[in-house]
């Protein structure tokens, strides 16, 4: 913490060095990086930039903007057992910091060659502390507040260790795994990645939803749904006296339509570290029940605030579990917060489920279906509804007839109404081709009338604080370049070209496995509407197959 900087390093009685988890902490390249970026982080960093080259052993680089070190402090950090966050044994329990235990840079130092530059102050001259075969050297150095610590031939001289190493992409992937983790625990922090000279990850501290758009895409970023969940909870077995408490549960849920199929993308955090607990994780996925189908993992990101005396993050050397006192507790409160969160309106607002099949299947009361007389008779490719009517085959294309039936529902309901919008919180970040960023530009008026509400975000990027919202069905920001596009284009009516739009979001996929039931009531929509022949984009809904075509093609004589 920056405020901990006044009370200086210092180095910590044996006592407490003794009560520290002991063990290896430096064991490859990503450990290096996690430790230093932690320090940036204790140091209360905003940005955040790390460089590594090959697989981390030819060199590590971690700049920070935080409060940096002056001289005596930065010469002291690289001795053992040296720290500016605890005092002692006591304060353990309660550090709130990341670091506590005051021998990483030492270590680092012991396994490589370390070079730390740091400057507390901007008015004065910075300090480049070099370690290098257990040589320390201190020298001045031109650096505006904050640290700098890069680290060469780590474990030159350690044989066992280098050879215990995966290949440069898997130790560099563990690097890159390694800082979506603390981006996401930490999304107010900027952060960058650079292998090889070429970046290859960068969060703008702006938000969960911004980091998720850098570590993952913006189509997982656009399903995410914001949560924070508090629950007072109780603690205290046996004689102990109960101890209430609050846990806060907060990030970004991504729910329904993107799902993985490994359990890594469950992002938690405990108090600002990024942390691997199955309990947790398991709570998480229950949450989510079945909303994520068998087999499939959800992708999360789970930030719990607990205070610092319910967790023991000394039980593990590097840090990477942290054991917490009344973990079955903690378990369920995340798991009910989770579950509250995804069944709240606004999921299903944002989410693909609002103008499901259910809903836009309903029978239109007093409507006469075009195919009345169409009987279902089975599905070809998850694709086509195969139909028997009269004495022809009619094929009906299952997405354009449900975005046909969409539509119309739509433009019924927004008759003679402006487009109702939705806030989006936080605000999403789009970035358009130039060719749909002129679109905004030019139709700005028109799109504000639809429900939009932007503004210039530099570039070709917009800032997307509501998008339109008919039915209960809110747009994805995307929807923003999307509509512009069909704008631009010219397209007739801009309001049925955006209504349109609206339409095929929520529409059945190809693929999507109808039952005989639901493919009925989908052929009976699609009878009802106005213009049935054709999806609102003015593809074909139907083809068909007369009789007597397959008569002739198999040579037989035709019915009549
Ligand atoms: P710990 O983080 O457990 O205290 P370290 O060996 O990682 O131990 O760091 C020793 C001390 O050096 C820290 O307590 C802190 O005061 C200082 N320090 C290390 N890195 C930074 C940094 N990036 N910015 C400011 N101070 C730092
Ligand atoms: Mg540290």
């Amino acid at each position: 913490m920056a405020g901990s900087r006044e009370a200086g390093v210092r180095e910590l009685d044996r006592a407490t060095v003794e009560r520290i988890a002991a063990g290896e902490v430096i064991t490859r390249p990503a450990r290096v990086v996690a430790e230093l970026v932690e320090n940036a982080l204790d140091a209360g960093a905003e940005r955040i930039d790390v460089e590594v080259d090959g697989d981390g052993t030819d060199r590590i680089r971690v700049a920070d903007d935080g409060c940096g070190m002056n001289r005596e402090d930065a010469a002291l950090a690289v001795e053992p057992h040296t720290t500016s966050k605890i005092r002692d044994a006591g304060d353990l329990a309660a550090a709130d910091t990341l670091g506590f235990r005051g021998e990483a840079l030492a270590s680092v130092a012991d396994a490589g060659t370390l070079e730390l530059t740091t400057n507390a102050d901007d008015d004065e001259i910075g300090t480049r502390v070099r370690v290098a075969d257990g040589e320390t050297a201190v020298a001045d150095a031109g650096r505006a507040r904050g640290t700098t610590v890069e680290v060469t031939e780590l474990f030159a001289d350690r044989p066992a260790r280098r050879e215990s190493l995966a290949s440069p992409a898997r130790e560099f992937g563990r690097v890159s795994e390694l800082l979506a983790d603390y981006a996401l625990a930490r999304p107010d922090v900027a952060f960058s990645l650079t292998h090889d000279g070429r970046e290859t990850l960068r969060t703008p501290g702006t938000g969960t939803t911004d980091a998720l758009v850098a570590i993952y895409d913006r189509e997982t970023a656009g399903h995410a749904t914001a949560f924070d969940h508090r629950a007072d909870l109780e603690t205290g077995a046996g004689s102990e006296p109960m101890v209430g408490w609050e846990l806060r549960a907060e990030g970004a849920l991504v729910a329904p339509a993107v799902t993985r199929s490994t359990r890594d993308h469950v992002h938690l955090a405990v108090n600002g570290r990024p942390v691997a607990n199955e309990a947790l994780r398991r709570a998480v996925a229950s949450g989510y029940g079945t909303l994520v189908p068998s087999g499939r993992e959800p992708v999360a990101v789970v930030r719990l605030s607990l205070p610092a005396e319910t967790v023991d993050a000394n039980v593990h050397p590097a840090k990477e579990r942290v054991a917490l006192r009344d973990g079955n507790t903690v378990a369920d409160a995340v798991e009910t917060g989770v579950r509250d969160a995804l069944t709240t309106a606004d999921l299903r607002r944002s989410g693909e489920v609002a103008m499901d099949l259910d809903s836009s299947l309903a029978p239109v009361e007093g409507a006469e279906s075009d195919f009345a007389d169409a009987t279902v008779i089975g599905q070809f490719r998850d694709l086509y509804v195969l139909c028997e009517a009269d004495d022809d085959l009619v094929v009906i294309d299952q997405h354009a007839a449900h975005e046909r039936v969409n539509f119309e529902r739509l433009r019924a309901a927004l008759a003679d109404e402006a487009v109702p919008s939705a806030d989006l919180d936080p605000a999403a970040t789009v970035s358009l081709d130039p060719g749909a960023a002129a679109g905004v530009e030019e139709h700005a008026d028109a799109l504000r009338d639809l429900g939009f509400a932007f503004e210039p975000f530099g570039g070709n990027t917009y800032r997307v604080a509501a998008v339109p919202a008919p039915l209960g069905r809110v747009a994805d920001a995307d929807a923003l370049g999307e509509t512009a596009a069909s704008l631009a284009r010219g397209e007739a009516d801009p309001r049925e070209a955006a209504l349109a739009d609206l339409a095929c979001h929520p529409s059945l996929k190809a693929g999507d496995a109808l039952d005989r039931e639901t493919a009925t009531r989908l052929v009976e929509r699609l009878g009802e509407c106005e213009q049935p022949y054709a999806c609102p984009h003015g593809r074909p809904t139907t083809l068909t197959v007369e009789e007597a075509t397959l008569a002739s093609g198999f040579e037989r004589p035709t019915r009549r």
